[in-house]
């Protein structure tokens, strides 16, 4: 009688054949120079950050204390607190982590958790899991013992109100602005951060409320391993913001690091995946903005956008920014042993 394949999955032969099969070693990380790269101009992320990195701490620690501090802001329309609701006028968040190792963490339409990005981190470390979402993803902040609270500030309670007197919900392009291209920070500055620390650990983290009045339940790239982030220690990060419809359906940041795999410097692996957003694209380019960062494990940096106006940035020592990528700066500041640049990134259109 033929085996069944559990059958055969059980016996020795197959697992001998497993054994055969040749590990691939992740490369060891090397000594490197310290670098954080965060989507717009997100520059009190960026310093949090740095200030981890400047300290010797830990790629990933460094990542995650950046993604907290638009969490935490009220201001900030578009991640955690304050953020824009559905379009039932309620916050829910997406947010994922991932390490040098491939280990990842994400949690996706999660309600009243001030820091998404730690819960996600929570879901990599503490679960046998890598994603969980909604109601499951409140209770294991709540069982976590994670700051809860209401999101919904009177602020953005009221441009939700006041939105729903006037607006046409439009999902075709995902987005409720139809007089201009939207992408512009003031509708989006989803926070992605790429983090590499001295000992050569390459580490990312995406935090986000998604799009302002998007369906309830709907979710973007930003919580997606592999489309807002990823991360090869080896061989390199990527991170996404813009309409995360358009991210995911290309598998970005995957597809990113995957080019670098095969040769490609940070800068051409980003512009190359925009340009392909823009060829795929069921939308009207003009319409959509998708930006693309890119780092690489020695520190080399590259950005693009779909239109102008996806700016970044960038904390490292010395005083060029991005010694690979092209750009704009438009910022530059001293932080503690380094400068921090606000680049605008070359674009499609
Ligand atoms: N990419 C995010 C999303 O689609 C939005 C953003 O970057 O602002 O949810």
């Amino acid at each position: 009688m033929p085996l069944s394949r559990r059958d055969l999955l059980r016996s020795g032969a197959a697992l001998g054949a497993l054994a055969a099969l040749p590990r691939v070693a992740a490369a060891a990380p090397r000594p490197a120079t310290p670098v954080v790269l965060a989507t717009w101009d997100n520059r009190a992320a960026a310093t949090a950050a740095w200030d981890v990195l400047r300290a010797g701490g830990y790629a990933l620690d460094a990542a995650e204390a950046a993604a907290r501090i638009p969490e935490a802001d009220p201001e900030d329309t578009s991640v955690g607190l304050g953020g824009r609701p559905d379009r039932d006028g309620r916050v829910t968040l997406d947010a994922c982590v991932m390490d040098e190792r491939h280990r990842c963490g994400a949690v996706a339409a999660v309600e009243d958790v001030l820091h998404p990005v730690t819960l996600a981190r929570r879901v990599m470390e503490n679960t046998p899991h890598v994603m969980l979402v909604g109601e499951g993803a409140r209770a294991l902040a709540e069982a976590e013992g994670l700051e809860m609270g209401d999101l919904l500030t009177p602020a953005s309670e009221a441009a939700w109100r006041e939105w729903r007197e006037t607006a046409e919900y439009a999902p075709g392009i995902n987005t409720e602005r139809r007089d201009r291209p939207s992408g512009h920070a003031d509708d989006h500055d989803t926070i992605g951060v790429l983090t590499l620390d001295a000992a050569g650990r390459l580490c990312g983290a995406c935090t986000t409320s998604g799009l302002a009045y998007k369906m309830r339940g709907r979710v973007g790239d930003s919580p997606i391993i592999g489309g807002g982030l990823f991360v090869d220690g080896g061989v390199g990060g990527a991170v996404a913001t813009g309409h995360g419809e358009e991210v995911i359906r290309v598998a970005g940041a995957s597809a990113v690091v995957e080019a670098m795999r095969h040769g490609r410097t940070a800068q051409d692996a980003a512009a190359s995946l925009v340009e392909r957003v823009a060829r795929v694209t069921p939308a009207d380019p003009a319409m959509i903005q998708v930006g693309v960062l890119a780092l690489g494990p020695d520190g080399s940096v590259g950005a693009f956008g779909l239109q102008p106006g996806f700016v970044y940035v960038v904390a490292r020592p010395g005083s060029d920014p991005a010694p690979d990528a092209e750009g704009t700066v438009t910022n530059r500041q001293p932080i503690d042993g380094g400068v921090l640049f606000t680049v605008e990134a070359p674009s499609v259109l």
